[in-house]
């Protein structure tokens, strides 16, 4: 799944090319009418969380990449860099055509429906937005968790707030020193908010960067710990650690000494 940031940047990249531009060609693969009309003018593109809309004749091109899709950028007649059978929607305004590919969802809704959509109306504070209500998002992490859910899996939780992706989660845990496998009833509100505002400024931070990274002052594309399983912790030098958490098993990178693992037992002794 791509982190919000790439999604802002795709849909920056789509809103300068298609905003204020009349559709000269409108294909969506596997999509029933009613789609934008040729001739219709792209009101906006947006990114929520995640999920990236494109307003036009009253209706929205909505689509959520998960792990597999991508939006391309073209100028009329370049060569594609996927096969054309892989497209699932193509927008074509004078001067450019928009192509994404391989996005497990793609739906045109209408105004009510997107209001009623429900995954659109459950998502958190997008932390790509620096209005983002962290107070809200902090609230929804302790309200939408049982207090046993590790915190690793209750970072990806779009509900609670949306953008982090698998990067951002792995590295603002090591930058808080929580094992990810620690259980949200464990924090203290202050840490959820700690952890969320910090996960939102590294999402900022990297909005306009061409290589994400979130060790400052490194080159860029330097990770404290995502994708870095068996080299040393730039902290301690303990090798790093990779496993599976969460419903969705995806892959997540700790330093078991910078971010120890909690020890219930101790805790749980009468003081
Ligand atoms: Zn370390």
């Amino acid at each position: 799944m791509p982190e919000g940031d790439t999604i802002h940047r795709a849909a920056d990249r789509l809103r300068t090319a298609l905003s204020g531009q009349p559709l000269r060609r409108v294909e969506l693969a596997r999509v029933a009418p009613p789609l934008p009309r040729p001739g219709a003018v792209v009101e906006a593109v947006e990114a929520r969380g995640k999920h990236l809309l494109i307003h036009a004749d009253d209706l929205v091109v909505h689509t959520h990449q998960r792990m597999t899709g991508s939006w391309h950028l073209y100028a009329p007649g370049q060569r594609w860099q996927k096969s054309s059978r892989a497209a699932r929607v193509v927008l074509g305004v004078p001067g450019a055509v928009a192509v994404c590919f391989s996005s497990p969802v793609v739906e045109v809704l209408d105004a009510r429906g997107l209001a009623r959509h429900p995954d659109l109306r459950r998502l958190g504070p997008d932390l790509c937005d620096p209005r983002a209500d962290l107070d809200l998002a902090t609230h929804r992490l302790f309200a939408l968790s049982t207090p046993d859910r590790p915190i690793g899996e209750a970072l990806l939780d779009q509900r609670i707030a949306c953008g982090v992706g698998n990067v951002y989660r792995c590295d603002v845990l090591f930058l808080h020193g929580l094992d990810p496998r620690t259980p949200v009833g464990d924090l203290e509100p202050a840490q959820g908010h700690a952890l969320l505002g910090h996960a939102a400024a590294l999402l900022r931070e990297n909005l306009d960067a061409q290589r994400r990274t979130t060790v400052s002052g490194a080159p860029p594309g330097t990770l404290w710990v995502h994708g870095r399983a068996g080299a040393p912790c730039r902290r301690c030098a303990t090798p790093v650690v990779v496993d599976r958490l969460g419903e969705q098993a995806r892959h997540i990178y700790w330093c078991p000494t910078c971010q120890p693992p909690v020890r219930r037992a101790e805790r749980d002794e009468p003081a």
